[in-house]
C-alpha cells in the first residue's frame, strides 16, 4: 500500500512537497496502514449503508413540509391583515402598543380610569 505518487514530470516544488508527505506518512507501519485503511473502509461502508438512508429520509420528510410551511405562512398573512390585535400579543413601548402579532405600532389611547 504505498502511498508515494510519484509523477513522472514533477516539478521541483512538487518534489519537495511529496518528499515532506512521504516523511510525514512513513512514520506508520505497513500493518497499521493496512489496519487504518481497514478502519476508514468501514467508515465509509458505514457511513453509506447506516447514516446516508437516515439523511435521505430526512431530506423526503422535509420536502413534504415545504408546502404545508406555505399554507401555514399563506394562513398567517391572511391574520395579520384582519388582525385584531387581542390583548395578549400587545407590548407597551412608550406612547404605543405594538401587536407581536402584525408588529403594527398603534397609539396609545386615552385610559379610563377601571371602576
Ligand atoms: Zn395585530
Amino acid at each position: 500500500m504505498s502511498q508515494t505518487r510519484k509523477n513522472a514530470n514533477e516539478t521541483a516544488e512538487e518534489r519537495q512537497e511529496r518528499l515532506f508527505k512521504e516523511s510525514v506518512a512513513n512514520h506508520a507501519t505497513r500493518s497499521e496502514k493496512t489496519a487504518w485503511a481497514r478502519k476508514q473502509a468501514n467508515l465509509q461502508k458505514f457511513v453509506k449503508l447506516k447514516v446516508n438512508p437516515i439523511e435521505e429520509h430526512i431530506r423526503d420528510t422535509q420536502a413534504t413540509l415545504v408546502p404545508l410551511y406555505d399554507e401555514v405562512n399563506g394562513m398567517r398573512e391572511e391574520m395579520v391583515s384582519s388582525c385584531i390585535h387581542p390583548f395578549d400579543m400587545l407590548v407597551v413601548d412608550g406612547d404605543y402598543c405594538i401587536c407581536r402579532f402584525c408588529n403594527k405600532k398603534l397609539a396609545k389611547p386615552i385610559v379610563m380610569d377601571e371602576e
